[in-house]
């Protein structure tokens, strides 16, 4: 195989990923990073469809061509991989000056001081530089949540690095026997770079689309599993954790406790200050129940203006003593409407998921504990029958 027909396919392949990545970005405008993925590609294939017509340009025209789009498609990648990744954007100086002074010095090795080395040397610089650091950008954040954005850094990596030394690779070349054009080792490596380009351009446009997909997912992800109002996970959601939770600790023999929570009278909230107050309140309620809880403890809103929480690390003394700071904290903290404050009081309801017990089962007891304090006054926090006997002491709380 010949280097124009490896050109050719170059040229057909950067061309098609590139129309890939714009009908993915066309319908998918929110996915970070994907539009400058997309004029990476673009600036890729400008370079490619430039080598195939640079017969017909004068040599000095299509060096810079070449040496501006390849520098280009690679900034274009990191500023990619930085978006995507949520990183602060940095001045264009840097990049304007620094692609500037490429194309400049590679004009200078055309007209004034010709030597094909140093203009290979220098295509190779900016670009290799570019993908080490989106490979770097990538690479940050933890492997075993996002492996595929480990791969992608990765073969970022190895590309960038092959683009630094391929200039000793065609000095080995040039050092070699038979310099016959079309053959020996000079035509074997430039066979060998093009065919490199080739395999990098597919497994990155792989990669820019494993990147979309991936955050096309875990946007799904979120909107299946969380409250839009309140930012907790949604019924379902918790009701999935508590099981694990409970499937886990069943295996240790350890009760996992669960509570349920009702915010009082939220009805008179809401015909008092307008619905929308009482969104605010709900919120301001999550706030101040986050505060009290530690990292491995889940809240889920299980609808309207109910809640629960379970406590993978807490016995029933630890889950009465969470859920009376909470009472207090909310007790003691009005939700404010305007300059007005809007007094707030909740009502908690525990119950323990031990051996042998269900998910549901242990709600269902939280739920009735709740009824409870409800009952017996609200602004409470009651324990299920076992969970009461394990909690010591077994002291009632109650508030004015
Ligand atoms: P109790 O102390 O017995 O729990 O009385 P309550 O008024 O809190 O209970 P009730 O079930 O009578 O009223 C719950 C209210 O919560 C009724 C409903 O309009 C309101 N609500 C449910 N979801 C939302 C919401 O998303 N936003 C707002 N603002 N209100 C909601
Ligand atoms: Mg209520
Ligand atoms: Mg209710």
């Amino acid at each position: 195989m010949h280097s124009p027909t490896l050109t050719i396919l170059a040229a057909l392949l950067t061309a098609l990923v590139t129309a890939v990545l714009y009908a993915v970005w066309h319908f998918n405008k929110n996915i970070p990073g994907l539009r400058l993925w997309m004029l990476s590609f673009l600036c890729s294939s400008i370079f490619t469809l430039s080598l195939l017509v640079r017969s017909w340009l004068p040599e000095v025209v299509g060096v810079a061509i070449s040496q501006g789009f390849v520098a280009l498609g690679a900034y274009l990648c990191l500023l990619a991989g930085r978006t995507y990744m949520g990183r602060r954007p940095f001045s264009h100086l840097y990049a304007v000056v620094g692609i500037g002074a490429l194309v400049a010095l590679s004009v200078v090795f055309t007209v004034v001081y010709p030597h094909l080395g140093m203009r290979f040397v220098l295509a190779g610089l900016g670009a290799g530089v570019c993908y080490l650091l989106t490979a770097r950008t990538l690479a940050a954040g933890g492997m075993h949540r996002v492996p595929a954005r480990y791969l992608l850094a990765g073969v970022l990596g190895l590309h960038g690095l092959f683009l630094l030394l391929r200039p000793a690779l065609f000095t080995l070349g040039s050092a070699g026997p038979g310099v016959l054009p079309g053959a020996g080792p000079m035509a074997l490596v430039s066979q060998f770079v093009v065919l490199e380009a080739i395999v990098a351009v597919v497994l990155l446009g792989f990669g820019a689309l494993i990147l979309a997909n991936e955050f096309i997912t875990s946007e799904l992800r979120h909107l299946a599993e969380v409250d839009p109002l309140t930012s907790v996970f949604n019924r379902r959601a918790f009701f999935t954790l508590l099981d694990k939770a409970v499937s886990g600790a069943q295996r240790t023999h350890t009760p996992v406790p669960v509570l349920v929570l009702d915010l009082d009278h939220f009805k008179t909230i809401n015909d008092t200050w307008g619905h929308r107050a009482g969104d605010d309140v709900l919120r301001h309620f999550v706030a101040l129940a986050l505060r009290c809880l530690r990292k491995e403890d889940v809240m889920g809103r299980l609808g309207g203006e109910e809640f629960a929480i379970f406590l993978p690390n807490a016995g029933a003394e630890g889950a009465r003593a969470v859920a009376e700071r909470l009472r207090l904290l909310v007790e003691s903290h009005p939700a404010t409407a305007g300059v007005q404050s809007i007094p707030l009081t909740v009502s908690i309801g525990i119950a323990l998921c031990g051996p042998g017990d269900s998910a549901g089962a242990a709600l269902q007891r939280a739920d009735e504990a709740m009824y409870l304090a409800k009952q017996r006054g609200r602004n409470r926090v009651e324990m299920s029958g076992p969970a009461a006997a394990a909690a010591a002491p077994a002291v009632v709380a109650t508030a004015a």
